[in-house]
């Protein structure tokens, strides 16, 4: 079986300097008071304008991040490819909930996709689509409850937005894959998503979306999705992920009274992760999956599941992916052997992406072994180099 433990095939792109620096990153980030105070501080220090960007950008940025702009993200698209490792740019900026900022997601967006038209470094592009349509609405429309004129016309605006991305991602033959979010607003956008499908995945899965396997409704979406697509003839893309909202979401669920959404335990979202996989695995020829996880034994699984079905490695309805800074004992050995991967690599001004920042900050000290690994992992690597 594939092993994925090689550290020298994992940082390969890493030289000692940015070795040593991943090292003190992680050991910082693994001190959950320490993490706690430095995410606080560093808000309080960016909001007075106090100089502290440029060590913020030297540091985690540096690690979790691309660039500040999609051009500033080039170096490290192109150090990725080096070793087989494709790029889908992430525009981290959140927050800001007005037209201004949903139209410049967009230019985001429109700018990515010109480059990845050309640029083979680029398989995929993504958008949460509260960067494009206003979470209230997203959240009332899910309630059931009926908009006001005026928010109709801010959603009508919203999902224009979304059909020229992707019409452009169809123009840019690059499939487009929109994140899940809150439950609470996932029942919509899950609509907004499988219009697009119907309207674009007649011939290949160009529309993905997202199915969080935490929740215990998903795998049962997945079948009935499949089911549609076979009444309706066309193809379907799904990422598959664990889900990045748990706390939120069982805490939402208790504050107002209804059952959690989320799985009795991690036992059961990761039986139901992996049976996700089977499933798509065995509809190979019209669903095509991005398998978007730092799990090393579900990622093994995929690749037996690809052999056992005769699934050649390079099939691009089959892609590994993880964030940009964890896991590359994942990316990297998949890569060398053949698998499609790639990385999701956040960008935008250093003090827009703090959000983004501190989620992976707390997701590396509230993530059971996550940090733990990854240290491990680098000080295995940083050994075997004699550093
Ligand atoms: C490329 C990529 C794209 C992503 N896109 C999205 C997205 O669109 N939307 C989104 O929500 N997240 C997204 N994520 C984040 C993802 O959902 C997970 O939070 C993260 O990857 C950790 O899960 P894991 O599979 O890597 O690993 P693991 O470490 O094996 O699993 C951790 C996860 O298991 C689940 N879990 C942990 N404890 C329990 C418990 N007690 N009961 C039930 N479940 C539990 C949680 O989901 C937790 O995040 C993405 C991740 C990647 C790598």
């Amino acid at each position: 079986m594939l092993s994925l433990e090689n550290t020298e095939n994992a940082f390969a792109n890493r030289s000692d300097k940015e070795l040593k620096k991943a090292h003190f990153v992680f050991k910082v980030l693994a001190v959950s008071w320490l993490n706690a105070i430095g995410t606080k501080l560093t808000m309080i220090a960016l909001n007075l304008r106090l100089p502290v960007k440029s060590l913020i950008k030297w540091t985690v940025f540096d690690h979790f991040c691309g660039g500040e702009t999609i051009d500033g993200c080039n170096p490290r698209v192109k150090s990725l490819y080096q070793y087989k490792v494709g790029t889908i740019l992430d525009y981290s900026v959140e927050g800001d909930q007005n037209e201004k900022a949903y139209e410049n997601c967009l230019t985001q967006l429109l700018e990515g996709l010109k480059l990845a038209e050309k640029e083979e470094a680029i398989p995929f592009c993504v958008v949460k689509l509260t960067g494009l349509i206003p979470f209230d609405i997203l959240e009332k429309l899910d309630a059931k409850k009926k908009l006001t004129e005026k928010q109709q016309q801010a959603f009508e605006r919203g999902k224009n937005r979304v059909h020229q991305i992707a019409s452009a991602a169809k123009t840019a033959n690059t499939p487009f894959m929109i994140d899940a979010e809150e439950s609470w607003i996932q029942n919509t956008i899950d609509a907004i998503v499988f219009d697009l499908m119907l309207e674009f995945n007649k011939e290949k899965a160009l529309i993905y979306n997202t199915a969080q396997m935490y929740r215990h409704d998903r795998l049962q979406y997945i079948k009935d999705l499949f089911a549609h697509s076979e009444e309706n003839k066309i193809h379907i893309g799904l990422k598959i992920v664990r889900g990045a909202y748990m706390e939120k979401e069982r805490e939402r669920a208790k504050d107002k009274g209804y059952p959690s959404p989320i799985q009795v335990d991690k036992a059961a979202t990761d039986r139901d992760y992996d049976l996700a996989l089977a499933f798509c695995a065995e509809h190979h020829d019209t669903i095509a999956i991005c398998c978007g996880t730092h799990n090393e034994a579900s990622s093994l699984l995929l690749t037996e599941l690809m052999k056992q079905r005769g699934i050649s490695k390079e099939n691009n309805y089959f892609y590994f992916a993880q964030l940009l800074g964890m896991s590359d004992h994942i990316s990297y050995n998949l890569s060398k052997e053949g698998y499609n991967v790639a990385k999701y690599v956040p960008y935008g001004p250093v003090k827009e992406v703090m959000p983004y920042l501190i989620r992976r900050a707390n997701e590396n000290t509230s993530v059971a072994g996550q940090t733990g690994r990854e240290l491990s992992l680098i000080r295995k690597e940083l050994k075997r180099r004699s550093l």
